[in-house]
Formats: structure tokens, sequence, C-alpha cells
């Protein structure tokens, strides 16, 4: 593919390319948060020069709205459908081998960052989620010491139909729902700052309620387990279907949080849910609305 096509194709999307070197650096001097927050214009991207590596601006607004996060997987899926790209999908190429990919996607809100996505227990970082401060070598660049670069794959012929629907860390919650699904291992962000799942709700939970919590979730299947050491167990999520990857997460003194889309909240709140009380008087805590997986009409351009 002709590089100005492809840059021009980018621009389409509201995707920013600008120069880089040595693989994936930007040039010397560049301010990258600059950069991002006042992208160049098609003319100046269509007049650098590429021939020493071209990257693509994380954290810039899109035209189709939200705002732009650069994911690179290291280790994934060996195939990707289309159907499995996020909502707010914008371009996808192919890593340096098949289980890497580079994918652009609109969230509503601009990551400050990274988001790092690990396996549960080994540590294994498996993608990094890119806003702003960051950005993404691409295709055609050939990252020193790799055999080849990257391969643009597919993007969406009309974006606009596909609007970003949530933020970026629950874009990082879905990914690793996936990841976990396709790798068979537990996929998490790391780092992740547990939830004040409690919100306003600061009674102290009675053991007897603990206790019925704990056999009911037993008696679901969640097979808990804590290998961090901490009040935090985690399990199969009781209220979506889940049995491999763990999503769920209880302390029984102070709430649960399901890493998919059934919310959070306490443990007065998680008893009501299960039908073991009746309305938890004083839960003031938002509940996360569910994803909308509906399908939408956009169609792609692909190439192999
Ligand atoms: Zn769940």
């Amino acid at each position: 593919m002709e590089i100005q096509q492809h840059l021009r194709m980018l621009h389409r999307l509201g995707l920013y390319a600008v120069p880089g070197w040595d693989g994936g650096k930007l040039l010397p001097g560049t301010n990258q948060r600059e950069l991002s927050l006042q992208p160049p214009s098609l003319d100046q991207i269509l007049a650098a020069d590429y021939s020493d590596g071209l990257i693509i601006l994380a954290g810039t607004e899109n035209p189709f709205g939200g705002f732009v996060v650069a994911i690179d997987v290291d280790n994934g899926p060996e195939y990707w459908h289309d159907r499995q790209m996020p909502k707010g999908f914008l371009y996808d190429e192919l890593g340096t081998q098949n289980h890497k990919r580079h994918i652009f996607v609109r969230t509503t809100d601009r990551l400050e960052g990274c988001l790092n996505l690990v396996v549960r227990g080994t540590g294994e970082l498996v993608a990094e989620i890119k806003g702003l401060n960051l950005s993404l070598r691409s295709w055609p660049t050939i990252p020193p010491g790799k055999p080849r670069g990257y391969l643009p794959m597919s993007w969406p012929i009309n974006p606009a139909k596909d609007p970003p629907v949530g933020t970026a860390k629950q874009l990082a919650h879905e990914l690793a729902e996936l990841l976990s699904r396709t790798l068979g291992e537990s996929v998490w962000i790391k780092d992740f700052d547990r939830p004040r799942v409690q919100g306003n709700d600061h009674r102290v939970v009675p053991t007897s309620l603990a206790h019925q919590v704990d056999s009911e979730l037993e008696s679901r299947g969640c097979k808990l387990r804590n290998p961090s050491g901490s009040g935090w167990q985690s399990g199969f999520c009781p209220f979506h279907d889940n049995t491999n990857t763990r999503a769920f997460s209880v302390n029984l003194t102070l709430g649960w949080k399901c890493f998919s889309t059934c919310g959070s909240g306490s443990i007065f709140d998680l008893a009501h849910k299960l039908g073991l009380t009746g309305s938890p008087n004083r839960s003031t805590r938002k509940r996360n609305k569910p994803s909308q997986h509906k399908p939408v009409n956009v169609t792609w351009e692909v190439r192999f």
C-alpha cells in the first residue's frame, strides 16, 4: 500500500501520524503532549518524512466523537474477528508476530498515560492501553531486530456509525475479559485500585450475613479463592456466564465487584442481589450500566 494513501486513510479515521526514528521513538525535541492536544494538519502529515519510522499519536480527540486510545497487544489470540473489536474501533494492524496487534479505538474519556493488562499470578504483560503522552509505532515501520514490521489489517468504512460507548477503564475491563477468554488465563488491569464498593454504606457487616453470603456464593459455584492473602477473594461471577476468567471479586466485610458488567456494591447489596435479604435500605452506590453489545451496522475494509 502506498504510504500517502495510508496516511490519508489514517487521517480520515481521525488518527494522526507523525514521523519517528529508530523503530518507534518520536523525533528528539518533540513535545508529545502538545502534539496530541494540537495534532498536525493533513498537509503537514503528508509532507513529513517517514523513512525512519511512523508513529500514531494516542490521546487525541477524534472527529467522530471521543478520544483515541492505542492498544498494543503483546499476547492475544492469533485470529481476531471484526466482531471482537471493541466499540468505537478505528484501525487494526498485525504486529511483528501473529498474536501481536495494534488496535486503535475511541473512548468517551481521554485516558492519561497507560493501563497495563497482565496475567493474574504471573504478571505477564499481555496488552497496554495507551492514552495521552503516549503513542504507538505503526506500519510501515520495521522495528530494529524484528523480522518484519506491521501490517494493516482492517478499519471501518463508516466509523461514525460505531460511536464510543465507554470509558478507557471500561474498555480495559472488556479487553481483559476477551483476552482471558481467548488465552484461557485470568487477565486483569495491573495496579487497578480497588473500587470504593462501599459507597456511603459504612455499616458493619454482621458475621451471620457474611457467612450466609459466603455459602450462597459457594452453592452457586463461584469457587472463591484468595491467592493474594488480602481480604479480597476472586471467583466466577454468579451474575453472568463466567466459568473460567474469575471476573468476580468479593471482600466479605467491604463489598463486591464484577470485572465484567454486573456492577459492584456493598455486602448488603450483594445479599439482596443473591435473594438472601430484602432491599438494602441504605444502598447509595451507583450501579454500573451494563454495556450494550448490540450489533452495529459497521462495514469493514479488510486486508490480509
Ligand atoms: Zn458478572
